[in-house]
């Protein structure tokens, strides 16, 4: 009965591998390493006083502040560390709560940690791909939709038109 052998082998390897990836995925998942990585000092030469308190240091703009609480335009918007796309208008709304609010996120786009600081148990919300803060998520958001608040600091992101702008854009640039 070789092949009895020759099978639970091949089994015996597949999941091996699989533990190993699962691994690597917890290991990514530690926020240890991600796609952008860079030193406080390059950070600082990247962003402005404002993002580099709010990304890189968890700050929090002061309400009714920030350049996107009461912008309603449509497109998308990214992290202003590193470009990734987080958030789209269509899923914007106005909280009331002081910070740009919304209510559904891009698929992978972000990742959550338990945040107990200044006395209140939250949820944080980061970049991703460059583990920077961008703010936190509450369950307080429209019950017709996801019943979800992501609550973004407008320093942490960069809002970009839809509409093939793309062009024009890449001629500015
Ligand atoms: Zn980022």
């Amino acid at each position: 009965m070789r092949w009895i052998a020759f099978y639970s082998m091949i089994l015996l390897a597949i999941t091996n591998n699989l533990g190993f990836a699962q691994k690597q995925k917890e290991e990514m998942k530690d926020g240890k390493k991600y796609k952008i990585e860079k030193s406080e000092k390059e950070w600082r030469e990247v962003l402005d006083g404002n993002a580099f308190r709010v990304l890189r240091e968890k700050g929090t703009e002061r309400a009714f502040t920030g350049k996107y609480d009461h912008f309603f335009e449509k497109g998308d918007y990214y992290c202003k560390g590193c470009g990734n796309r987080l958030f789209s208008s269509d899923t914007k709304y106005n909280s009331g709560c002081g910070w740009p609010a919304f209510y559904d996120v891009q698929k992978e786009a972000i990742e959550y940690k338990s945040d107990n600081s200044y006395g209140m148990k939250r949820v944080e919300v980061l970049c991703a791909d460059c583990g920077g803060h961008l703010g936190h998520v509450f369950n307080d958001g429209p019950k017709d939709k996801t019943g979800i608040r992501f609550c973004i600091n407008s320093a942490a992101l960069e809002f970009r038109k839809k509409e093939g702008k793309e062009d024009k854009k890449k001629k500015d640039d």
